[in-house]
């Protein structure tokens, strides 16, 4: 396995990891590299919580990029069909879900990529994206109506 340390150019990203710990940032490594996301064997990971998981210093949930955000996905619970789309599509673990059933958004590890609002399926969509700055509640009352559709 290459050492990352050689792959560091500048610190950017890197004090936003872990506060200069050595780790490079996701923009400076080599294409084609390998991150394990879990320490030790992963075969069984998927009966485990991620609350219970081993995860690397590669791992976006050990190392948080949450202050990259600038919008926030909102989770509107009235709309969502609990499909998990949101679950499997987000790359930062920030979904939260149990036995299959949405529950909202992890705001300490979420970047604010926009990805869950993209795969979201229902009309209106379940998540939104808003600034940062908006609070929840009034994100939830300026919520969208469902569209009709068009005449053809
Ligand atoms: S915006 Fe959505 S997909 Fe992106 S990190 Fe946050 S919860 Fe995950
Ligand atoms: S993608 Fe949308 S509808 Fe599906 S579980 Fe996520 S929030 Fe709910």
């Amino acid at each position: 396995m290459q050492d990352l340390n050689l792959l560091a150019q500048d610190n950017r990203g890197q004090s936003q990891l872990e506060n200069g710990s050595g780790l490079v940032g996701w923009d400076v490594v080599t294409r084609g590299s390998i991150l394990t996301s879990f320490e030790g064997d992963a075969t069984e990971i998927v009966n485990q919580k991620s609350e219970e998981r081993m995860y690397s210093n590669y791992n976006s949930y050990t190392a948080s990029v949450a202050s990259w955000r600038v919008e926030k996905p909102v989770f509107n619970i009235d709309v969502c069909i609990d499909c998990q789309n949101c679950w499997v599509w987000c790359p930062d673990t920030s979904i939260l879900s149990r036995d299959k059933q949405m529950l909202g958004i992890d705001y300490d590890h979420c970047k604010g990529c926009a990805v869950c609002a993209e795969v979201c399926p229902t009309n209106p969509k379940s998540l939104i994206m808003f600034s940062e700055q908006t609070a929840l509640d009034e994100a939830l009352a300026s919520w969208p109506e469902k569209k009709k559709k068009e005449e053809k």
